[in-house]
């Protein structure tokens, strides 16, 4: 029997939920977020696959070297765009869109000699206060690139929404407004829209459209989940049944003895613990499944295992197979019972797990 963690990759789904950002943006080109290994499914093989986006998206130029070197030909822009003169080298050399967001970006392209030009995105902070030209400076930045011969025009503009997934959208009209005031006068290509933007502020999708959670099925709202968005999960996180330890009522599992057995019942053991990217902030209750029961977890995440109730399913035997999150069980719901989000537990998934794409 082999160790049985298995990440099952649904393109299908992928590909579902890229349908679903078109017909939300029918007029958008996608820039289909891939960044942190495409949220944990893969780089490579989710680039491979999307051949319906019109370019891909990543953090640092590692990202998009990874691409190119697998043969990715589309677009590929950096949010971080390019630090200093040898990465700038490197953006001309494989064509990659830097997204400017600091004078010393502006300074390294400016500096460069003759070259075959690359398109380049600005980035303007309208609330977001992390990357980003304030919105006054815009303008003088935008200009100044202009005579620029190592960037096509027009060139591109875009913002970050800090606040799109939450019902009050005051923070995020301000930001609209913003955006749109301040970039009135420019006549290229604009981007504001994240996942929660698409869904929630049709106003937002402009001419590029840049989904990342929702393309994985997962809902940038942590209160619902995909389904509520008729999105489907990519990812189905399995690992099997390895053990199965009867228990007296009282008795302790795992370590800190943080899980005791209410009565006398059966545990299971089961191949998958934060070494894997399970997180180990999980409480006692945490839902897996087990041939479609829900078996709570009891007791501690471990490195390699964790421990679940199987009073549930009194027929569970070695080697079932249990889904930690994915389709029947919604990561919204896991990340809830662990403080966080379904984002970090996808991109947590770690390289012990095997990936099977189907
Ligand atoms: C990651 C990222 C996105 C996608 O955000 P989601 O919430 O996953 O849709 C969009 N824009 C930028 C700049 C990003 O860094």
């Amino acid at each position: 029997m082999s160790r049985g963690t298995i990440a099952y990759i649904d393109l299908g789904a992928l590909s579902h939920n890229v349908s679903c950002v078109k017909a939300l943006a029918p007029n958008s080109r996608i820039l289909a977020m891939i960044k942190s290994n495409a949220y944990g499914h893969g780089l490579i093989q989710v680039a491979q696959y999307l051949s319906e986006v019109d370019a891909f998206g990543v953090a640092c130029l590692d990202e998009a070297l990874s691409l190119r070197t697998a043969g990715i030909v589309k677009p590929i822009v950096v949010m971080a765009g390019c630090f200093d003169n040898e990465e700038v080298r490197a953006y001309f050399e494989h064509d990659f869109t830097p997204v400017l967001h600091s004078f010393y970006q502006v300074e390294a392209i400016q500096s460069l000699g003759a070259v075959k030009p690359i398109n380049a995105w600005i980035k303007v902070d309208t609330g977001m206060h992390r990357l980003g030209f304030a919105p006054d400076q815009l303008q003088a930045v935008y200009q100044a690139l202009q005579p620029c011969g190592a960037l096509i025009k027009p060139l591109s503009v875009m913002t970050h929404l800090s606040d799109a997934d939450n019902v009050n959208t005051s923070y995020t009209f301000s930001q609209l407004n913003t955006f749109m005031q301040f970039t009135q006068a420019i006549d290229g290509p604009k981007s504001i829209a994240n996942s929660a933007a698409i869904l929630f502020y049709p106003v937002s999708h402009l001419d590029w459209v840049r989904p990342g959670i929702m393309m994985y099925g997962v809902s940038p709202r942590a209160s619902q989940t995909g389904a509520d968005y008729d999105l489907k999960p990519a990812m189905t996180l399995t690992a099997k049944l390895i053990a199965i330890k009867k228990l007296r009522k009282g008795d302790s599992v795992g370590y800190g003895c943080k899980g005791q057995c209410p009565e006398a019942m059966n545990i299971g053991v089961v191949s998958i613990g934060y070494g894997d990217g399970y997180p180990r902030h999980a409480k006692n209750g945490t839902p897996t499944l087990l041939g479609g029961q829900v078996c709570p977890l009891i007791g501690r995440v471990s490195m390699d295992m964790i421990t679940i109730d199987l009073r549930a399913v009194p027929g569970a035997a070695i080697g079932d197979e249990v889904t930690l999150w994915g389709k029947e069980l919604p990561v919204e719901t896991v990340a809830r019972h662990s403080d966080t989000i379904g984002y970090e537990l996808l991109c947590g998934v770690t390289r012990r797990v095997q990936f099977c794409y189907e």
